[in-house]
């Protein structure tokens, strides 16, 4: 059964041949959304008659929540159980007023960047737009009646350009007024640095916030870190990011997974800033977080600082991301690789987490 948000499946066309107002559409949605009910049958205002074929024509889950963390620090992880069995994770944040959720675009990924725990296995397959509407609704579940989702990030398991068809659909979605309401300004899609997806973003969609990831400030390195470099390189996708840039007018961002010893010298700091240099980007440096069996090391407190240091005097706007919820394993990829799940234990699991 396709999910009810599946654009392949448009709820408006199935009930304009039904002989049904289209405003049952926004009602459905609203009940969805706002009143987040669990089931078709809990629409109470609409005619059981309609319940009923809705419950039998489409489903709300696919997925079911094999494991649900809570930090300290009011993280939540959510580890999803989708139908095929494959596992994906999602994040709620809270920040202040913000409550972020951060979402998967794919089961595993493809690009190999060796510091991730998301690609280790490479990739699986790409995420419908229903699993990825899914994150949102049971995110916002998570969150009291008086709080709603106000930021995504398109940061979990895989490379959000390597979906875009699945994608953007659930993140336009996720922007209807008669559903979550979330501005394009508010979300942000973090790329490895895909040219041709990039340039259709710039064509189709330059209102998103993008962000690139970097880790690397000349080939050489890049391609050790971020294998799928080798047939991109540098040159490219600078030139991608400044056209998405003219395009939008929003300010770029950059992400530097900063690997103690490996990419955090005074010398890669100084590249960076040669690379960036007269461009009205900020750089997100983000302390390797770090993943089991992987030999990369935490940047000293000395070296993170000197780093940040020289991008600063160079003029160029700096900010290290604070870890969340480090402790539930929250870096993207963790936790499904912590978590075998046997299949037969996954609905009992959602059951009693819930
Ligand atoms: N594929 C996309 C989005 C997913 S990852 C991308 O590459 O941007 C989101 C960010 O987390 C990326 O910048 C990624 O490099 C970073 N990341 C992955 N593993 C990490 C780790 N172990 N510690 C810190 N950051 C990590």
């Amino acid at each position: 059964m396709p999910h009810l948000l599946e654009p392949d499946a448009p709820l408006e066309l199935w009930l304009r041949d039904r002989g049904l107002p289209a405003w049952r559409a926004k009602a459905i949605r609203r009940w969805l959304f706002a009143s987040r009910v669990e089931s078709f049958d809990e629409m109470t205002d609409l005619p059981k008659g309609l319940r009923d074929d809705l419950a039998s024509e489409f489903s709300l889950w696919t997925t079911s929540i094999a494991r649900h963390h809570q930090a300290e620090d009011g993280t939540e992880k959510l580890l999803l159980q989708l139908h095929d069995n494959q596992r994906i994770e999602c994040v709620m944040l809270r920040d202040g007023d913000r409550r972020t959720v951060c979402i998967s675009s794919q089961v595993g990924c493809a690009m190999g960047c060796v510091f991730c725990a998301s690609g280790l296995d490479g990739v699986i397959r790409n995420l419908s737009t229903g699993e990825i509407i899914e994150q949102l609704l049971r995110l916002s579940r998570l969150l009291p009646p008086d709080e709603r989702i106000s930021h995504i990030v398109v940061m979990g398991m895989g490379e959000p350009l390597a979906n875009l068809d699945r994608l953007l659909p659930a993140l336009a979605e996720a922007q209807r007024p008669d559903g979550l309401g979330i501005s394009q300004r508010r979300i942000t899609i973090s790329t490895v640095g895909l040219p041709p997806a990039m340039e259709r973003l710039t064509e189709e969609n330059p209102g998103y916030h993008l962000a690139v990831s970097l880790h690397a400030a000349n080939d050489e390195l890049r391609t050790k870190l971020v294998p799928v470099n080798k047939s991109i390189g540098l040159a490219d996708i600078m030139a991608a990011a400044d056209r998405y840039w003219e395009t939008s007018g929003r300010r770029l961002t950059f992400e530097y997974v900063l690997l103690g010893g490996v990419n955090d010298s005074p010398d890669d700091a100084a590249a960076l800033a040669r690379l960036l240099g007269g461009r009205a980007a900020l750089v997100n440096v983000i302390p390797y977080n770090p993943v089991a069996g992987l030999p990369w090391k935490e940047p000293t407190a000395t070296s993170r600082e000197r780093f940040l240091g020289i991008l600063r005097d160079a003029g160029v706007n700096v900010q290290v991301r604070r870890r969340k919820g480090s402790r539930i394993n929250a870096a993207c990829g963790q936790l499904r690789r912590l978590e075998p799940i046997l299949p037969s234990h996954a609905s009992q699991l959602a059951q009693g987490e819930r």
